[in-house]
């Protein structure tokens, strides 16, 4: 079993400021540091690391092979991302002294990826490999659509979320991953158990995850309900605990485990995760998730 992912590569720019920069202002910035972004190759990076295979789906521009090295470094097949003349996706990040942030983002290459390159990969797949997408590429439509042509399982991770682009593609989708606040924004409502009910009666046959953040997660399958707490953790940084979360998921549902167990690793990878500074950096190896488990188990 395959996971292709088809995902954005971002690079982001991070400028530690003392306030955001203001109309008309040039300011100098503390630190600056480049790191691989995009929760696409987040995701990616999560699902390698958790021993899936992954082949990830997507552009860069040919100037940037450095970003195909750092992914395969993680066990992420890159062969399936083009190279072209458009620039990498990237996001200037101001981060202050609050710890708040302010992001431009350019979508670039991550809207390159055409129709042809998507039948290539798709006609190349098995029956029981999976498509996983997010809302950072161009083409989902025509993804989730000539993916189920060819009967293989379609994650989706509509982040960012667009409601309107976004509802009418659940249809065709086997399991939808949202966190509380894209649950509620993709039913237009303002409370999570409400967005939850609305899609339980709306799509019968989705599966559906809810991440609760801090509160753990709910698996959610007709009217069959899991819910796993979050492990107990000091949290300096929740960037890419979701990518992380998905990405062990995903990788836990091809397993022989169950979906509990599946649940409960996730939470596990998404508590490591939370517990260090950065985005792919802080995504954790399968061995790492072992080890804190048995810790945590042992402590019980
Ligand atoms: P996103 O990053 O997409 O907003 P969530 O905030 O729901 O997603 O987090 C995804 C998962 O990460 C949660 O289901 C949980 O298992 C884990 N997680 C997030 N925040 C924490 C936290 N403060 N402590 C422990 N686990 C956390």
């Amino acid at each position: 079993m395959i996971v292709y992912n088809f995902g954005s590569i971002n690079i982001d720019h991070v400028y530690r400021v003392p306030h955001f920069v203001r109309p008309g202002e040039t300011m100098t910035s503390d630190a600056y540091q480049q790191v691989l972004g995009g929760k696409g190759a987040n995701q990616s990076i999560a699902l390698g690391r958790a021993n899936c295979k992954v082949k990830h789906v997507g552009s860069i521009h040919s100037s940037d092979e450095s970003l195909l090295k750092t992914l395969a470094n993680s066990d992420v097949d890159t062969s399936l991302i083009c190279q072209g003349e458009i620039p990498t996706g990237h996001a200037i990040i101001q981060v202050n002294h609050e710890a708040e942030n302010a992001i431009v983002l350019f979508a670039g290459a991550n809207h390159q990826i055409s129709a042809e390159h998507i039948e290539t990969v798709l006609s190349q797949a098995s029956v029981d490999d999976w498509v996983l997408l997010q809302n950072e590429t161009n083409n989902i439509e025509l993804i989730i659509k000539r993916a189920r042509h060819y009967g293989l399982g379609v994650a989706f991770n509509p982040a960012p979320m667009n409601a309107d682009v976004v509802k009418p593609l659940i249809e065709d989708v086997d399991l939808l991953i949202v966190n509380e606040v894209e649950a509620m924004d993709l039913c237009g409502v303002a409370s999570v158990d409400l967005a939850q009910e609305q899609l339980q009666s709306r799509y019968p046959q989705l599966k559906i995850i809810l991440t609760l953040g801090r509160q753990g997660v709910r698996h959610i399958y007709q009217n069959d309900v899991i819910e796993v707490p979050a492990f107990k953790v000091d949290a300096i940084d929740t960037t890419a605990a979701g990518d992380t979360f998905i990405g062990y998921c995903l990788a836990g549902m091809q397993s022989s485990l169950t979906i509990e167990q599946v649940l409960r690793q996730a939470c596990a990878a998404s508590a490591l995760c939370v517990t260090q500074a950065g985005a792919s950096s802080a995504i954790p190896t399968l061995s790492q998730v072992t080890k804190f488990m048995e810790q945590v188990s042992h402590d019980a």
